[in-house]
C-alpha cells in the first residue's frame, strides 16, 4: 500500500512582523469579540475580512440557547460580506478569540470544520485565496489561503 503525505504551511509570525494592514485587521478582529454574545461557550471570538475594495467587515460569535441556530464569527463576517458587498473578493480574514476572563488567548484558535468549508466555497466563488491570520498573544498563524487548514476538501471542482 501506498502513502500519501500531505502538506501544510503555516507561517509563525511575531505581530512586528505582520504588514500594517494585516495588524489593523487584526485589531478589528480584536474589537469585533467585544460584540460577541458567548453566554454558554464564553468563548469569545471576532473575525475581521478585509475586501478587495479594501472595506473591512467584522464579524463575532453570535450563540442561541438552541444550540445548532448560533453562528461562528467566520461565517458570520463571510454572510455579512456577502450580503452587503456581494461582488467584492475577500482577500483576507483575521480571527481573535477572548477566554471568559476576557484575556485573548496565547495560541491561536482556529476555524471549525463548517467555517473552513465556507471559506474555501469563498475563495473559489473569487477564484482567489483567502489569506488567513489567526491572532495569539505569543504569536500569529499566517497562511496564504484555507488550503492549508483543509487538504482534500470538497468542492465543486
Ligand atoms: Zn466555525
Amino acid at each position: 500500500m501506498k502513502e500519501l503525505t500531505l502538506k501544510s504551511t503555516i507561517h509563525v509570525a511575531d505581530f512586528s512582523e505582520l504588514t500594517d494592514q494585516e495588524r489593523k485587521l487584526i485589531e478589528e478582529a480584536k474589537a469585533a469579540t467585544h460584540h460577541s454574545y458567548a453566554p454558554y461557550s464564553h468563548f469569545h471570538v471576532g473575525a475581521a475580512l478585509l475586501l478587495k475594495n479594501g472595506i473591512m467587515v467584522p464579524g463575532c460569535n453570535q450563540e442561541n440557547a438552541a444550540f445548532p441556530s448560533g453562528l461562528c464569527a467566520e461565517r458570520s463576517a463571510i454572510f455579512a460580506a456577502g450580503a452587503q458587498y456581494p461582488d467584492q473578493a475577500v482577500t483576507m480574514l483575521a480571527i481573535a478569540v477572548r477566554n471568559s476572563k476576557g484575556e485573548f488567548l496565547e495560541e491561536p484558535a482556529s476555524p471549525c470544520g463548517s467555517c473552513r468549508q465556507v471559506i474555501i466555497e469563498t475563495e473559489t466563488r473569487f477564484k482567489q485565496p483567502v489569506r488567513i491570520l489567526l491572532y495569539g498573544t505569543k504569536h500569529t498563524y499566517v497562511m496564504d489561503g484555507i488550503k492549508e487548514l483543509m487538504p482534500l476538501s470538497f468542492t465543486e471542482f
